[in-house]
């Protein structure tokens, strides 16, 4: 039988989505692969087809029981031999699976990593043949990820433990250095890489003010009556209230977070997938895991702490293809807040990258270029057009011919060797007379200076705006070092001609800057410039800035 033949009769499906079947023929033919791929993208499959066409059992390795438990319920209910291996199994239910496995009965067998790396376990799977090795969401393995486990770090040690099996790791969410981290921790250098694109057309992403959240989310679900969304929220607190508020305004809401008992959280979730729920407010708990075509909306009612967050989150809109709407409800008292929580937990390390992190989503708000552009960019995919789709393309911002400022700001970057931010590049711009430029001989440079005409706030926007559209680099995990692109030379060589939003910020008004142990750059004045931004459309518009539910 054909990969092409299971699908059909096992799994009732027409045809492969790309790229499926060159992922399962490499991995039929013994291969490692590495597949990045959105939510809803069919991932599965990818591994599930494979285990039914190569001797043995497929291992698959999963973060969430209730994952493990969905996919195993679908397997069985196709008449496919699986099963699952972790805490959840009394002491019987688990000695049969064990025996199931001894008996090669199982096509693939589903196993939470600290399960599958007791050294008892290990032993066992190295008595019988195994198929393949799956780790799904693989991107919990780098802390560099949002949602690091450290219990998937030691899942290294399986390509060395069995060199013959062919291994795949998947995930939907990895920006450049979780993904490279992926392929560092499960050693999968010689995994042929399958990179899919991450743009969802039929999402409609929308930033908007956060002024009166409440009202503001009340007018949004207004327009989407019986649609089904989800909101999401920081707190706990926070979700029950919002839940109750709308309750109170007669919508079909519920609450869910991983406060409460499992067997409530059970209902919501089936609820919602049977259409009973209409809008589930929640935590980030909810989420992983859930196949659910027709969600038309996904609003954020707190800034998410990192924009890969934001998009696994927003990501499970519109799976259906149709129409759906990402709203953010950008606030600035929540930056202080999501500091505040990185900044009490993890170690130093982390805590700058999560930071940093967490700037990249601050500059995603910020109004200048057009949202699904500044997200693929993120995610190192260059969209060579405006989507048309996003609050900013529907109200664009003034733009003008800004080929040569960008010509100054790359070759400032190149001239100051790739190994700076953003704020060191714009005060050799500016020609600072800073200590660190000085030290640094960055004044003998030929860009120093060549930007004194504009201000920091006027690069800054640029050079973000850079960034977001790929002209420029910005590594995240190492201190936001800006670097050059291969499209930054179609713009130095004056092949392409650029046209960006105009920054016109007026300079801010500066509080005393208190000394960071954390360097943070330029963006620590961000927040400020955003406000004034916003401020001065307001004032020349005559109307509150981006509020769209006129
Ligand atoms: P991911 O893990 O990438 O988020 P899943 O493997 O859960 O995605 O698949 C998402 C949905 O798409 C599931 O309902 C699955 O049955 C469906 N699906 C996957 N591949 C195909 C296909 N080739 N044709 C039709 N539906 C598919
Ligand atoms: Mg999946």
């Amino acid at each position: 039988m054909s990969p092409q033949q299971t699908l059909q009769n096992t799994f009732g499906f027409r045809e492969f989505r790309e790229p499926q079947q060159q992922i399962i023929e490499t991995l039929i033919a013994g291969q490692d692969c590495f597949v990045l791929m959105p939510t809803g993208g069919g991932k599965s499959l990818c591994y599930q087809i494979p285990a039914l066409h190569r001797q043995g059992v497929a291992i698959v390795v999963s973060p969430l029981i209730s994952l493990m438990k969905d996919q195993v319920d679908a397997l069985n209910a196709n008449g496919v031999s699986a099963a699952c291996y972790n805490s959840s199994l009394a002491a019987q239910e688990a000695r049969d699976v064990l025996s199931q496995l001894h008996r090669q009965q199982l096509d693939l067998l589903y196993v939470a990593p600290e399960r599958l790396l007791s050294p008892d376990f290990l032993e066992r799977l190295h008595d019988i043949k195994i198929a393949l090795i799956a780790v799904d969401e693989a991107h919990c393995v780098s802390q560099w990820g949002h949602d690091f486990r450290p219990e998937y770090v030691q899942l290294g040690q399986l390509r060395d433990q069995f060199p013959d099996t062919p291994m795949i790791a998947l995930t939907a969410t990895a920006d450049m250095q979780t993904r490279q981290d992926i392929v560092e921790r499960l050693r999968l250098h010689h995994a042929r890489k399958f990179i899919s694109s991450f743009d969802r057309p039929n999402i409609r992403y929308t930033v908007v003010d956060k002024q009166k959240p409440i009202v503001q989310l009340e007018q949004f679900l207004d327009q989407h009556r019986n649609e089904a969304g989800i909101v999401y929220a920081l707190s706990r607190k926070r979700v029950e209230e919002i839940a109750a508020k709308l309750v109170d305004r007669g919508i079909v809401a519920a609450a869910y977070h991983a406060g409460l008992p499992d067997r409530q959280r059970h209902e919501v979730q089936e609820a919602f997938l049977r259409d009973d729920i209409q809008v589930v407010v929640a935590t980030v708990a909810f989420g992983m895991g859930i196949d659910k075509s027709n969600v038309r909306f996904v609003v954020h009612y707190d800034l998410p702490k990192n924009i890969e967050s934001y998009y696994q989150e927003t990501g499970r809109a519109g799976r259906d293809g149709l129409p759906a709407e990402a709203l953010l409800l950008f606030g600035y008292g929540d930056i202080a807040i999501a500091r505040g929580l990185i900044e009490k937990g993890g170690n130093p390390d982390q805590v700058r990258i999560e930071l940093h992190k967490l700037n990249a989503m601050v500059s995603y708000a910020e109004p200048l270029t057009c949202r699904r552009r500044a997200l693929l960019g993120y995610f190192g995919e260059t969209l060579d057009h405006d989507c048309g789709n996003c609050d900013l393309c529907l109200n664009p911002p003034e733009r003008y011919n800004a080929t040569e400022d960008a010509q100054k700001v790359l070759s400032c970057v190149y001239r100051v060797g790739q190994r700076f931010g953003a704020k060191h590049v714009i005060d050799v711009l500016r020609g600072s007379s800073g200590q660190r430029v000085l030290d640094l001989g960055h004044d003998k440079l030929s860009t120093y200076g060549i930007g004194a005409d504009q201000s920091s706030d006027v690069w800054g926007g640029l050079i973000r705006q850079l960034v977001h559209l790929g002209y420029l680099y910005q590594d995240v995990a190492n201190y936001s070092v800006i670097k050059l692109t291969e499209l930054s030379r179609t713009v130095l060589t004056g092949q392409q001609e650029l046209t960006l939003a105009r920054p016109r910020l007026k300079a801010v008004t500066k509080k005393p800057v208190r000394k960071r142990a954390m360097d943070l750059d330029y963006n620590e004045d961000l927040f400020e410039v955003l406000r004034q931004r916003r401020k001065e459309i307001a004032d020349e518009q005559g109307v509150p800035p981006f509020v769209v539910f006129s």
